[in-house]
């Protein structure tokens, strides 16, 4: 780690609690889409760092994907040098003020923070979130010097996390990058999935402006495999191409009544909601305004969905999901935020049948209670039906958030692309290097669901690889498969 930063001697110090987060009260925000959490003032920023113990062998830096430098940060901020904390996290994160936000810490850097041991952990991801806001915020953000063009060019299908990382890295290095997105804004997940109060768009739009200015192209409203195929890169000349589409296809719950008027997918619901202005009137794409909506599941997707559903209805939500909270898969500040604004939760509970009216439209949803015998695959324990506890609910919106499946369109439609019966693309786990030369992937695409980080670490190490692969192609040959 750096030797710039100092360990405060211990026999000094005082132990103070963790700088809580000012936000809005769960009566204001239910009704509006502003962001929750307000961030750090300086002051509180400050004070949070000096509960780092700078570790001389910090465990933290383990738990980050990315291998932020972070008791080299933490200290820059207890000393007031805000900028070259942004540089030291930046250096290793193209996203900080979306990582910031939306990553995992509890269960990634923070829970293994030593001080965590006996005391609170440090609030390592409000301090990420507050460097990289005070950048923004100051339009400190320092572009790279970029080297001369190589003359290689790279075709990046796909502008999430995983994408966005690997077209900033393969552009430093000076490689001509273009972005291919199937919608037509980028950030995948980040704007059509994860709502306005946990990620504002005007930040990913910040951070995307970050790689716009290294010199990447976007070209929007293009489907690869379907509108061009990959082939098709390569005839264009493009020297490798990487696939990050992610995991958009919903799972649905494979229950009667799934098709009624009233059930959607949680990507459906909140995409028309985050992207297409459903809950605002004059929008072509107007949502159910529920008197009472059910969501099952217990991801992030799920409380995003219920706490969307709750700003636009106004009406009551209630939470299923099969397990109990100590499974609950969903960052822990979401759930706290679900439960502080009245979302129900109804744990240890499984939907058996959506019941419809002589419509077609939902009125209720039949469930069962659940127990919890041995663990599974997944390590937690599996549900079990307790027979005989079967009930309803009345409700007249469900929204299914139990996960989503890889986006099978490039793995049917490109020959050599081999991929696995879930519909991930096959990949190198450390290069992304696919099962044909010059097709990279990372990403939901290949791990299946996943996280924001764990898509810009797969990204970054597919640059890496990318770069090393492009620079043995000769650059007189503009097709890398024959036509020279
Ligand atoms: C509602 C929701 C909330 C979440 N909350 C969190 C959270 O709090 N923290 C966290 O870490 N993770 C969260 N996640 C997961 C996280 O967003 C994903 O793991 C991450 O976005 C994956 O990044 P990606 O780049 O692989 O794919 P994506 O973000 O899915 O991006 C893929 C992009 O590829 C485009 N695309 C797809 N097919 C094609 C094609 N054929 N041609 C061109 N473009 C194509 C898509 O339109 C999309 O823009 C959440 C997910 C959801 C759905
Ligand atoms: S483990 Fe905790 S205390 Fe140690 S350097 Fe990391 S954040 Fe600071």
């Amino acid at each position: 780690m750096s030797e710039e930063v100092t360990t405060p001697k211990k026999a000094k110090r005082e132990r103070k609690p963790r700088e809580k987060m000012p936000e809005q009260a769960p009566e204001a925000r239910i009704h509006n889409f502003d962001e929750v959490p307000f961030g750090y003032t300086e002051q509180q920023a400050v004070a949070e760092a000096e509960r780092c113990i700078i570790c001389k062998k910090p465990k933290c830096v383990d738990g980050c994907p990315v291998n932020i430098d972070i008791p080299k940060f933490i200290a820059q901020i207890r000393d007031g040098d805000f900028l070259g904390a942004a540089r030291t996290v930046r250096s290793t994160n193209s996203l900080p003020a979306i990582c910031g936000r939306v990553c995992p810490q509890a269960d990634q850097c923070e829970v293994l923070c030593v001080e965590g041991i006996k005391y609170e952990p440090v609030a390592i991801g409000n301090l990420e979130r507050f460097i990289a806001d005070w950048e923004l915020a100051n339009d400190a953000i320092e572009i790279p010097a970029i080297p001369p063009p190589t003359g290689y060019r790279i075709a990046v299908v796909g502008s999430g996390p995983a994408g966005l990382t690997v077209a900033g890295d393969m552009a430093k290095l000076g490689h001509e990058v273009t972005i291919y997105e199937a919608l037509h804004r980028p950030s995948g997940v980040l704007v059509y999935g994860i709502p306005e109060f946990r990620l504002p768009r005007s930040v990913v739009a910040k951070e995307i402006d970050y790689i716009r200015q290294l010199g990447v192209k976007f070209v929007y409203d293009v489907i690869i495999g379907v509108t061009i195929t990959v082939d098709e890169l390569f005839e264009q000349g493009y020297h490798a191409v990487f696939i990050g589409t992610g995991a958009g296809l919903p799972k649905m719950m494979k229950v009667p009544g799934e098709n009624l008027v009233g059930v959607y997918s949680a990507n459906e619901f909140l995409t028309r909601v985050n992207l297409m202005g459903a809950s605002r009137e004059g929008y072509d794409t107007p949502i159910r305004f529920a008197k009472h909506t059910v969501v099952v599941g217990g991801g992030n997707t799920a409380m995003d969905a219920a706490r969307v559903s709750l700003r636009v209805s106004g009406n009551p939500v209630t939470l299923v999901y099969r397990r109990s909270m100590e499974e609950i898969p969903a960052r822990r500040e979401e759930i706290h935020h679900a439960v502080e604004e009245g979302i129900k939760f109804d744990l240890l509970v499984a939907p058996l049948e959506v019941i419809g009216d002589d419509k077609g439209q939902v009125k209720a949803i039949k469930c069962i209670r659940m127990g919890l015998g041995e663990p599974d695959d997944s390590g937690r324990r599996r549900p079990v039906p307790i027979e005989g506890s079967e009930f309803i609910i009345d409700c007249d919106t469900v929204i299914v958030a139990i996960g989503n499946s890889p986006n099978p369109i490039i793995p049917r439609n490109t020959p050599g692309i081999e991929s696995s019966k879930w519909g991930t693309i096959v990949a190198d786990e450390e290069t992304g290097a696919t099962s044909r030369r010059g097709v990279y992937a990372g990403g939901d695409i290949v791990s299946g669901a996943a996280t924001v980080i764990l898509a810009m670490g797969a990204g970054r190490k597919a640059a890496t690889a990318m770069d090393a692969y492009v620079r043995t192609l000769p650059l007189t040959r503009r097709n890398p498969y024959g036509d020279t």
